[in-house]
C-alpha cells in the first residue's frame, strides 16, 4: 500500500525539475518534451554532482594529492543519468517524483543516447575503472578522445548486419563542460633542426600543423564519494576556423583543407576490436590524445609546483593498452625540448611515472606502425623513439650478449615497424596482465625475454566490473534482496557479496531469487517485443551469448552446437523437454568479413529453427540488435546461462563472464581469462567448465597434431553438423550458402584449418551442454543455489578490488578526505 507522500526530498526534487523547465527551457511541466524532461531532471542531479566536483578539485590541489591518469582510447560508458542516481543515493526519491508528475522514469531514462565511445571490453573496463576510482576516493582523471561519432549502431537486415552512424552528441550532451582555456596545440608532420647554441642543443621544428586540443571535462560520481573522478575527452579544432587570408587570395581548397585536417581527428571511433590497421588517421588520433594529455599534464604540475622533477610524487599514468603509448616518447619531447631535460634526467622521471597494461597476445592485436609513415607525421617522436630503442638493444646486449635474434625480436623498431608493445615493456615501471592466466602467459610467452630481465616489471590484477551499474542499476530487486540479507552497505562494500552464502541453503531466499530471474526475464521479453518485435517464451532456458563477434571467442561453436540440437529434435522430438531460447548480441568490425558472415549464419539458423514446426516451440534462436551498455543491462539480469567459448589462451580475462556471474547466471565456459578465478571462486560444482586447456592447445600448436579432417572423418556428428553450413538447408540471406565458414574449418586460411579449434572442442561442449541443461530442468532446486553461490562469490571480480589492488601494487594514490 501506497502511502501519502511527505517526503520533503520529493518535493525538493519536483520543484527543482519545474524550476530547470521553466528557466533553461521556457517550459512547463504540461508543455515539455521527453527530451526536456530528461534535461530537466538530469541538470537537477548534475547541478548537486558539480558542486562536489569542483569543491573536492580544489583542494586536492591544495592538499598536493597524487593523481592518476589513465589514459584510454576508449571509454564505454554507457548511460550516466541512472547510475548517477544511484550512485548519489538518490534513485528512488526521482523514480517517485517523476511518477508523482505522472511521467514514467523509464521513458525519461530511456531518453539519453549510450555514449558509445568505446568498442568492446576494454572500452568497458575503463569506465568501470573511473567508477571505482571515484567511489573510492582516489584522485584520479580518465583521458581520451571526444569521438563525435561513437561507435556504430548495428541494425539487422535480411539477417545481415548493416551499420548506421552514432550521432551521439546530437541532442547535446548534458554532463560535459568545455574547457576552452586549457586548449592545447598539438603539431604534426614538419620538419626538424638541431640548433648548437650557447645553451647547448636546441631542437627547431618547423613547417609543421597546428591541431588545437580542446578538453570536454566530464564528472564521473562514485558511489557515496567526496571527489568525483574526471572524464577529460579531447576535441580536435582547427587552429583558424577559416583561413581566410587564402581565401581572399582564391585559394579556397587550401582555406579549408587546414579545418580539414583538424577536425577529422576526432570525428569517429574506430569501430575494430582486437585488431590493428595501422592507418594513418588512428595514428594521428592516438597522438593528439597523448600530446594533449601530456601538455597539459607537465604545464598544471609546473604550475602548481615549479619543478618538473617532483613529476612522479605527484602522477601516475596507467596506459590501457598501448593506444596511448606515445605518451612516453612525447613526455620525453616535452621535458628535453621545451624544458631542457637531459636524456637520463628525461628518462628516469618517464620510467617512474608510466605502467601499461596489456590487454591481449594475438598477433594481429599487437600495435606496430609503419616506420615511413610514423617518420613524416612524427618526425621528432620518431627521433627519440630511435634513441630509445638504440639505447635499449645496447642494454639488452650486455643481458642477452650473443643473441642478435633475441634483440631483433625485443627490439622497438624492426622490420620497419615500430612495435607499441616492445616500447612499453622497455620503459614501463609496470607491465599487468588483466587475469592470472593471463599474466602467466605474458611471462612464459609474449614478454617472455624481458620477464628474466626485469622480474619484478610484471604482475597480473584480475578485471572487474563495477557493481553500481551491473546489479544495482541492472537488476534492482536482485540488489535489493541481497542488500536486505546482509548488514553494511553492499554498493560501497563488495566484500559484503560472500555474506548471502549461508542463503545458498535457505529455500525461502532461493524461492525469491529465482522469481527474480522469472521477472528479468519478462522484462527482456517486453524489451524485445518493443525494441524488435520479436516474441520469445520468458519461461525458457535463456541462453545467452553477447559479446564483440571474433572467431575466438568462438560464436561460431554455438552456432554449430545449435544445428546439432536441432538434428536431435527432428529425430526425436522428445529432446528438449522444456524449451530453449539462444541469444545472441554482438557487433562485428565493418571491415572484418568473417564476422559478418557469421552473424548472417547465426540469422539463417534462427529462420531455420524458428519457423520448423518441429522445433519451433522447443528452441528459439534470437539476434539482439545493437549490443551496448544498455542493452547488456537488460539482457545479462535475464540469462540463465552465461556462455564464455573463448579457444583457451586467446581471451585474456573477458569483463561479461563476471557480469553474468553476479547476476545469477551459471557459466559454461573454457578454462581462459578470468573464467578460471570464476572457477577457483565457485569450485567445480558450480560451474560447467569443457574443451582443451592452454597447455593442450599449445602442444597440439606445437607438435601440429591436430587434424579437423580427421575429426571430421570419424565423427558422424561433426560430420553432419558441418555439412549443414553447404547443404542448402539454411535459408541463404544473400543467395551464398556458407562454405567459406566451412572451408575454414577444415581446410583453413594459409593451410591452417580450424586455427580457433572450434571442431576440436565441441564434441566436449556437447557433452558439457547435456549436464547444463539437466541440471537446469531435472534439478532446478539445485541450479538455484548454484546461482545464488556465484552471485555470493562474484564480490571478488568488482572493480573496486581490481582497483585497490592497482593502487597497492602500482600507483599508490592518497585518498581523499
Ligand atoms: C562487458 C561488455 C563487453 C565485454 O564482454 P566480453 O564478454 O568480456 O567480451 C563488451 N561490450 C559491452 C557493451 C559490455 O558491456
Amino acid at each position: 500500500m501506497k502511502i501519502v507522500n511527505n517526503n520533503s526530498k520529493v518535493k525538493e526534487i519536483i520543484s527543482n525539475v519545474e524550476n530547470k523547465l521553466n528557466n533553461n527551457f521556457g517550459t512547463t511541466l504540461e508543455e515539455a518534451t521527453r527530451d526536456e524532461l530528461y534535461k530537466a531532471g538530469a541538470g537537477c542531479i548534475r547541478d548537486d554532482i558539480m558542486h562536489l566536483w569542483t569543491k573536492s578539485r580544489k583542494k586536492t590541489e591544495d592538499l598536493g594529492l597524487k593523481k592518476l591518469y589513465y589514459m584510454s582510447a576508449e571509454f564505454l560508458m554507457g548511460r550516466a543519468y541512472s547510475n548517477n542516481l544511484i550512485n548519489s543515493g538518490v534513485f528512488r526519491d526521482y523514480k517517485e517524483a517523476f511518477e508523482k508528475m505522472g511521467i514514467d522514469f523509464d521513458d525519461i531514462l530511456d531518453e539519453e543516447s549510450d555514449p558509445g565511445l568505446g568498442n568492446g571490453g576494454l572500452g568497458r573496463l575503463a569506465a568501470c575503472f573511473l567508477d571505482s576510482l571515484s567511489t573510492l576516493n582516489l584522485p584520479a582523471i580518465g583521458c581520451g578522445i571526444r569521438y563525435e561519432y561513437g561507435l556504430f549502431q548495428q541494425k539487422i537486415i535480411d539477417g545481415s548486419q548493416v551499420e548506421v552512424e552514432d550521432d551521439w552528441l546530437r541532442d547535446g550532451f548534458v554532463w560535459e563542460v568545455e574547457r576552452p582555456e586549457l586548449t592545447m596545440e598539438v603539431r604534426f608532420n614538419g620538419e626538424i633542426r638541431e640548433n648548437w647554441t650557447e645553451d647547448g642543443l636546441k631542437i627547431e621544428h618547423y613547417n609543421y600543423h597546428t591541431v588545437l586540443a580542446v578538453p570536454y571535462d566530464v564528472p564521473v560520481m562514485g558511489y557515496k564519494t567526496n571527489a568525483p573522478a574526471t572524464l577529460r575527452l579531447w576535441s580536435a579544432k582547427s587552429k583558424q576556423n577559416f583561413d581566410l587570408h587564402s581565401f581572399n587570395e582564391g585559394r579556397y581548397e587550401k582555406a579549408s583543407a587546414d579545418s580539414e585536417f583538424a577536425e577529422v581527428i576526432s570525428k569517429v571511433l574506430y569501430p575494430a576490436d582486437d585488431h590493428m590497421q595501422g592507418k594513418l588517421l588512428r595514428l594521428k588520433q592516438f597522438y593528439f590524445l597523448t600530446s594533449a594529455t601530456m601538455q597539459l599534464m607537465v604545464k598544471h604540475h609546473k604550475g602548481k609546483r615549479g619543478d618538473l622533477h617532483t613529476l612522479p610524487e605527484y602522477a601516475a599514468v596507467q596506459i590501457n593498452d598501448t593506444h596511448p603509448t606515445l605518451a612516453i616518447p612525447e613526455l620525453m619531447r616535452i621535458l628535453m625540448d621545451e624544458e631542457g631535460f637531459g636524456w637520463e634526467e628525461a628518462e628516469d622521471i618517464v620510467s617512474q611515472i608510466f605502467n601499461y597494461t596489456n590487454h591481449t597476445i594475438m598477433a594481429e592485436a599487437l600495435e606496430c606502425w609503419d616506420e615511413n609513415m610514423f617518420k613524416l607525421l612524427l618526425p621528432r617522436i620518431y627521433q627519440i623513439i630511435c634513441v630509445m630503442n638504440q639505447k635499449y638493444c645496447e642494454r639488452l646486449r650486455t643481458y642477452y650478449p650473443n643473441d642478435e635474434a633475441k634483440i631483433a625480436y625485443m627490439a622497438i623498431i624492426g622490420n620497419n615497424q615500430i612495435r607499441m608493445a616492445n616500447l612499453c615493456v622497455a620503459v614501463c615501471h609496470r607491465v599487468n596482465g588483466v587475469s592470472q592466466l593471463h599474466g602467466d602467459i605474458l611471462k612464459t610467452n609474449l614478454f617472455h625475454d624481458s620477464y628474466n630481465i626485469y622480474p619484478q616489471k610484471f604482475l597480473a590484477i584480475t578485471n572487474g566490473i563495477t557493481h553500481r551499474r551491473w546489479l544495482a542499476l541492472a537488476n534492482p530487486e536482485l540488489c535489493d534482496l541481497i542488500q536486505d540479507n546482509v548488514r553494511g552497505d553492499l554498493l560501497g562494500d563488495y566484500r559484503l557479496f560472500e555474506k548471502i552464502m549461508p542463503m545458498a541453503d535457505d529455500a525461502e531466499f532461493c524461492r525469491k531469487y529465482d522469481a527474480i530471474k522469472q521477472r528479468n526475464k519478462r522484462r527482456l521479453a517486453k524489451y524485445l517485443k518493443q525494441k524488435q518485435g520479436i516474441e520469445i517464451n520468458p519461461d525458457s532456458l535463456i541462453d545467452v551469448q553477447c559479446k564483440r563477434l571474433h572467431e575466438y571467442k568462438r560464436q561460431l561453436l554455438k552456432c554449430l552446437h545449435i544445428i546439432y540440437l536441432y538434428k536431435q529434435v527432428k529425430k526425436n522430438p522428445d529432446f528438449l523437454s522444456k524449451p530453449i531460447t539462444f541469444i545472441f548480441g554482438a557487433k562485428a568490425a565493418p571491415g572484418y568479413q568473417r564476422a559478418k558472415e557469421i552473424i548472417r549464419l547465426i540469422n539463417s539458423i534462427g529462420d531455420m529453427v524458428n519457423n520448423d514446426p518441429a522445433t519451433k516451440d522447443k528452441m528459439q534462436v534470437v539476434f539482439v540488435e545493437n549490443y551496448s551498455v544498455s542493452v547488456a543491462e537488460v539482457l545479462i539480469p535475464a540469462a540463465d546461462i552465461s556462455e564464455q567459448l573463448s579457444t583457451a589462451g586467446l581471451e585474456a580475462s573477458g569483463t561479461g563472464n563476471m557480469k553474468f556471474m553476479m547476476n545469477g547466471a551459471l557459466t559454461l565456459g573454457t578454462m581462459d581469462g578470468a573464467n578460471v578465478e570464476i572457477f577457483e571462486q565457485v569450485g567445480k560444482e558450480n560451474i560447467f567448465i569443457f574443451g582443451a586447456t592452454v597447455d593442450e592447445i599449445n602442444s597440439m600448436k606445437q607438435y601440429r597434431t591436430y587434424n579437423p579432417g580427421t575429426i571430421f572423418e570419424q565423427n558422424p556428428m561433426i560430420r553432419e553438423v558441418c555439412n549443414c553450413l553447404i547443404a542448402g538447408e539454411l535459408p541463404r540471406y544473400g543467395k551464398r550458402k556458407y562454405s567459406d565458414i566451412y572451408q575454414s574449418l577444415l581446410f583453413g586460411e594459409h593451410n591452417i584449418p580450424d586455427q580457433y579449434f572450434v571442431l576440436y572442442d565441441l564434441p566436449s561442449y556437447v557433452e558439457e551442454f547435456e549436464k547444463v541443461y539437466d541440471m537446469y530442468i531435472n534439478h532446478h532446486d539445485e541450479w538455484v543455489k548454484k546461482a545464488v553461490i556465484n552471485t555470493a562469490k562474484s564480490g571478488f571480480f568488482s572493480s573496486d578490488r581490481t582497483i585497490e589492488e592497482y593502487n597497492e601494487k602500482i600507483w599508490n594514490l592518497p585518498t581523499y578526505k
